[in-house]
């Protein structure tokens, strides 16, 4: 018989449910806006009305387990939220006692980056390879490693904390206080920043054309380069090259199977996938260039699949 899990994705804006069956398909979804300024209980009386919903438009099916993805810090091992700096209040949550109590079912919590790595690890991009590591690129950057067929957690699940590493020392300010944080010179929004920076309003360029005036996103660019736009192309090499500086970064330290990029940037994965390889050719040492560098396949999903398979994987 079919084994499913209840799978959730709690995010800082969305709280995502899904019922999903051990092939990693969605049986079941739904969605709704996180109360994230209301503190804990709040939120987890949103997890439980969208477990009722979910499980009453699937009525013949039965889940084994709960499994959760959240904001780290986290500790997976004891199921509890540490500190989640996008949920208000969430401050040594026990997520998985409280919910396996209110559900009587085993639960599962796991760091949603990581878990999203467990999604495309065991049903998406990086199937069948034993270490693999997940990049996500979209307003910030994270990940997770699979390294030798498991999950790399470290010192209080705080391993491959992929946005963090300095990659040079200059540039913007990071939000966590450093300079030159790959996330700081490589996300989407520091690729929308630098495209900003470059244009003015109204100055007939696309790329303001796209963004409608406001300030341009990481997306507008990779529309802009998609139209061949000059400009769009020469800030998507420059993303490329510091994507290119820390992938090589990646590959020498986890020596992964594969590297796989997701979030809102590898939609423009064609267009940047070129340089990525040319800067990894350049900077990485000869046994570590032929590695595939391969977008995502669960896309927003990867997430809550992966959250399944922490209890379908067992
Ligand atoms: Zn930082």
């Amino acid at each position: 018989m079919t084994k499913v899990a209840l799978a959730f994705d709690l995010g800082g804006t969305e709280l995502r449910a899904a019922l999903v069956n051990d092939a990693g398909d969605l049986l079941s979804f739904s969605a709704v806006p996180t109360r994230a300024t209301d503190g804990p209980a709040a939120v987890i009386d949103q997890i439980e009305q969208l477990a009722t919903a979910i499980l009453t438009k699937a009525p013949d099916l039965s889940p084994i387990g709960i499994g959760i993805g959240a904001p780290g810090p986290l500790d997976p091992e004891a199921g509890v939220v540490i500190a989640a700096p996008t949920l208000a209040g969430w401050n040594e949550v026990p997520l998985a006692d409280i919910l396996s109590t209110r559900f009587q079912l085993p639960v599962r919590l796991e760091n949603d980056a990581n878990a999203a790595a467990l999604g495309e690890w065991r049903y998406g991009a990086g199937r069948g390879v034993r270490s693999m590591v997940f990049v996500t690129v979209s307003t910030g950057i994270g990940g997770g490693v699979i390294a030798d067929g498991r999950i790399l957690h470290g010192r209080r699940g705080l391993a491959a904390e992929i946005g963090h590493m300095t990659i040079t020392g200059e540039g913007e300010r990071c939000f966590c206080g450093a300079i030159g944080c790959f996330e700081a010179v490589a996300s989407g929004t520091a690729l929308g920043r630098r495209a900003t920076a470059c244009t003015k309003c109204a100055d007939g360029s696309l790329l303001r054309e796209l963004s409608a005036g406001a300030d341009i996103t990481g997306r507008h660019v990779v529309e802009a380069g998609r139209k061949g736009d000059a400009r769009a192309i020469e800030l998507l090499n420059e993303e490329a090259l510091w994507l290119g500086i820390g992938f090589t970064n990646l590959l020498h330290l986890y020596s992964p199977d594969i590297l796989v990029i997701g979030g809102g940037i590898s939609h423009g994965f064609d267009l940047l996938s070129e340089a990525i390889v040319a800067t990894v050719r350049d900077r990485a040492m000869p046994a570590y260039r032929d590695v595939p560098i391969v977008p995502a396949k669960l896309g927003p999903h990867a997430g809550l699949i992966g959250a399944a398979s922490l209890i379908l994987g067992e």
